[in-house]
């Protein structure tokens, strides 16, 4: 069993209570590891040492040309690192091996990228309209960020927050999931080896019900960036607003592939697949819902079985596996349920529906790919976030209904559109309420483009431009250059 420690300012520690748990493979459903259990003492230290580092010339003066350096140099170590990166992961959350491997390979773009513009965050100078007085913009960090991931893409979903976080200045107190923090802590490891000053890097390991609202409220905590579960984002949202913090949220979705009469079939099946069937339908991304014309209906919900029934389900490790376990027993648990919820509404059961048990599966968190047809826009298989392997299928009739649908729900991640038609391509991403519309394609995410959420989706936007400013507050200084301090009892 390996054992793993934290990162608080520089040094690799155990919890300061001695506590530790265990993380599973789910593949197995064996423990592999252990990871130190932090208490909200651990918290005080990690969120005190990122302060520290903030203040610390090494960090706080270094130019933001050097500040770039060291994330390009964490870029080319995470590089040589990518593939046993990908393995940690695969083991400890049971994504595809080939899916991690290309996630882990693509991530040092985002620290290229942000380490590029680190040093292109420039003020203003503002034409003001008062006399002899000069004013201008300083764009300036936060201070301690707090970054909370979850157990999905453990290490991609943290880097869209780091990259940007790190590039604009801030220090960082993260908290991963407690079943993916071992890939998190071999990132730290990265992070020392790059350079990074201690403190600028904390990891803290834990139970977020345990040391969540600990971390969100610390006063040492300048702002939270979080990816999960909306439930748990809202309670992040209505404490950060206690102590007046800004946050980032990113919290899922419901997202809608849409198949028009007019799409390329054979494609629009294969996206409607790799929309929900792609690791495990564990993405906030899943296009959970597929909207298919009603005059195509027969059709295409025939070649989508037969397409989705090819799905070889098994061992993650695998580099033909398309299919892979549920990452969490209490994950496992919520959709089976959902798919009971799902038949006791009414919901036609294409495909799957159970838990899947056959060898390939070993002892694995699996659950079927499983397809519902007919189902209608309120049930809840249609309205509720199922973070599994688990499609419903809704007929629509008309464009108008396809959006009132699409828009039906209290989401807005994204949503997915299948047609030949540039018009109705572009009438769509207009009145699509998303924060990304995909035509004719699916799931494609890069490091140049905005991500993040409408609605209850989410605040703020990841990846980008953009996303930087999230990590920076706009300071504006006034400096009287006229020589000529007025009389303050005189009024001008
Ligand atoms: P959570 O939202 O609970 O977890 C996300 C992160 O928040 C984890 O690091 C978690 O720690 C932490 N956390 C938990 N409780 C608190 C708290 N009170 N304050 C601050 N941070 C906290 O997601 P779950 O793992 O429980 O998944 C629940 C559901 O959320 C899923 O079924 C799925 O529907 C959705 N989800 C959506 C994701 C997305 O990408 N949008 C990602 C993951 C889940 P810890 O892991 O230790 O509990």
């Amino acid at each position: 069993m390996k054992s793993y420690r934290m990162l608080i300012g520089g040094e690799w520690v155990d919890a300061a209570s001695g506590q530790s748990f265990e993380t599973e493979n789910p593949f197995t459903g064996t423990a592999w590891a252990t990871i130190p259990r932090a208490g909200t003492e651990d918290v005080d230290r990690a969120a005190q040492a990122a302060r520290k580092a903030f203040e610390d010339p090494a960090w706080g003066q270094i130019s933001a040309t050097a500040r770039g350096a060291l994330l390009r140099r964490f870029a080319d170590l995470l590089a040589e690192n990518a593939d046993r990166l990908a393995d940690i992961e695969t083991r400890d959350n049971g994504k595809l091996i080939a899916e991690m491997r290309g996630q882990l390979r693509y991530m040092p773009q985002w620290y290229h990228y942000f380490a590029g513009l680190a040093d292109k965050v420039e003020g203003r100078v503002i034409p003001i309209d008062k006399p002899g007085v000069f004013n201008f913009t300083r764009e300036e960090p936060l201070g301690v960020v707090a970054a909370i991931t979850p157990w999905n893409s453990p290490l991609m979903l943290a880097t869209w927050k780091l990259a940007p976080a790190l590039a604009a200045g801030n220090t960082v107190l993260w908290k991963p999931s407690e079943f993916s923090s071992a890939s998190a802590l071999e990132f730290g490891r990265l992070f020392e080896e790059s350079g990074f000053p201690p403190g600028v890097v904390n990891i803290v390991t834990g139970f977020g019900n345990e040391i969540g609202s600990h971390i969100v409220s610390h006063p040492q905590v300048d702002k939270v960036a979080f990816t999960g579960g909306d439930a748990t984002g809202q309670s992040v949202y209505e404490l950060a607003a206690k102590s007046i913090k800004p946050v980032t949220l990113e919290l899922g979705g419901k997202s809608a592939n849409i198949v028009f009469e007019d799409a390329v079939l054979d494609d629009a099946v294969k996206g409607v697949v790799s929309g929900i069937f792609a690791a495990s339908g564990q993405t906030c991304i899943a296009g959970s819902r597929a909207l298919v014309h009603r005059s195509i209906y027969p059709a295409f919900v025939e070649a989508l079985v037969a397409f989705a029934k090819t799905a070889r389900i098994g061992d993650p490790s695998r580099d033909d596996t398309q299919v892979g376990p549920i990452t969490t027993r209490p994950q496992l648990a919520k959709v089976l349920g959902y798919i009971d919820i799902a038949k006791a509404e009414g919901a036609t059961l294409a495909l799957g529906g159970k838990r899947a048990t056959e060898a390939a599966c070993g002892d694995g968190w699996f659950v079927e790919p499983t397809i519902f047809t007919d189902v209608s826009p309120d049930m809840r298989i249609a309205q509720e976030e199922v973070f599994g392997p688990v499609l419903a299928v809704i007929p629509f009739d008309n464009d108008e209904e396809a959006i009132a649908i699409a828009n039906g729900t209290i989401y807005g991640l994204a949503a997915g559109v299948w047609t030949q038609s540039i018009a109705r391509a572009l009438t769509m991403s207009q009145r699509l309420r998303a924060g990304t519309v995909w035509v004719n394609t699916y799931r494609a995410v890069s490091y140049m483009s905005p991500f993040g959420g409408f609605k209850r989706s989410g605040i703020g936007r990841e990846s980008g431009l953009s996303a930087i400013r999230e990590y920076l507050q706009e300071k504006s200084v006034w400096i009287d250059i006229s020589g000529n301090v007025p009389n303050p009892f005189v009024q001008r």
